[in-house]
């Protein structure tokens, strides 16, 4: 694997795949890797010919409260990692690279990007846009892998994509977790034992409304009501949101029908986690398999 630093350089690289007749896929990320992270680079490895991997820590999309400074970076661990997964380039740019001095310009998409977590982050998903279109401009991915963990970012990456006529395909890989459920997460590094426990109510509370959609409840705010109820069990937990929204648009849904994003965001400690499932009611009452 070879590590570079300098956009020209992606750029070049890209293109003489693209000269080859290569497929390029694409796995973008913050760094301190996890199997989450490496579940999107062996599904890239599977479905493209070369594989570029970035690692940047955007400070653009903090907000001036949030952990931007503190946010856990491991470079020569994440290159390790990336190399087993026979990665075949690691991008790793510094802030200048990516941001020079006077950059002025920004991409936003102005819908999505103000539910759920955008609610909770203003400005966030802004700094998520703007970088994820340079990402895609420097790295020229005819593939680009993202995480169903973060299931708002999905929806709102695909809206830029189609939006503004990006040429490359998303493709959307299931959330990894841990043995007992919680998913896995870089900021999951920041919870002591204690709080590590009282972190899975997030999972408990999404499989409390799975079993209550197997069993034929379609009403959104029967389970929320279910669903909060079980973050109320872990009294030092703040929840942030719990909704059942439609996946693409993230517009509340009053019933779930043919699929339904069920997403929850919570403070354990200082640190805020996210999850989320994705539920199909049917006439029986059955749902997707979990994920
Ligand atoms: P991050 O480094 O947090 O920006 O994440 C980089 C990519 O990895 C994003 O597309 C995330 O959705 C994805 N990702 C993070 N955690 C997981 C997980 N537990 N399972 C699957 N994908 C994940």
């Amino acid at each position: 694997m070879l590590t570079l630093t300098s956009a020209a350089e992606i750029t070049a690289v890209s293109k003489e795949a693209h000269r080859a007749s290569k497929c390029v896929g694409f796995v973008p990320t913050m760094g301190a890797l996890h199997q989450g992270h490496l579940s999107l680079v062996r599904t890239a490895r599977t479905q493209s010919d070369v594989v570029i991997a970035s690692v940047f820590v955007n400070p653009k999309q903090f907000g001036p409260n949030e952990d931007f400074t503190k946010y856990p970076r491991n470079a020569e661990k994440d290159a390790a990692m990336l190399a087993a997964e026979k990665t075949d380039y690691l991008f790793l740019p510094s802030v200048e690279e990516m941001y020079p001095p006077g950059a002025t310009s920004w991409v936003s998409e102005e819908a999505l990007s103000e539910k759920l977590d955008g609610r909770s982050r203003p400005g966030h998903f802004r700094g998520v846009t703007t970088v994820v279109a340079k990402l895609f401009n420097i790295v020229q991915p005819d593939l680009a892998f993202f995480g169903q963990k973060d299931a708002a970012q999905v929806a709102i990456v695909k809206k830029m994509v189609c939006d503004l006529n990006f040429d490359v395909r998303i493709v959307v890989c299931p959330i990894v977790r841990e043995s007992d459920g919680l998913a896995m997460s870089s900021r999951n590094a920041y919870l002591n034992p204690e709080q590590r426990k009282q972190a899975l109510v997030l999972y408990r509370s999404l499989m409390r409304l799975q079993m209550l959609v197997d069993r034929g409840e379609t009403r959104s705010t029967t389970l929320l009501a279910a669903g909060k109820q079980v973050i109320a069990e872990e009294p030092t937990v703040k929840l942030d949101y719990l909704e059942i929204v439609n996946p693409e648009t993230l517009d509340q849904a009053d019933e779930i029908g043919q699929g339904a994003l069920i997403a929850v965001a919570a403070y354990v400690g200082s640190t805020r986690l996210i999850d989320n499932i994705v539920v199909h009611g049917t006439a029986a009452g059955k749902t997707s398999p979990r994920q």
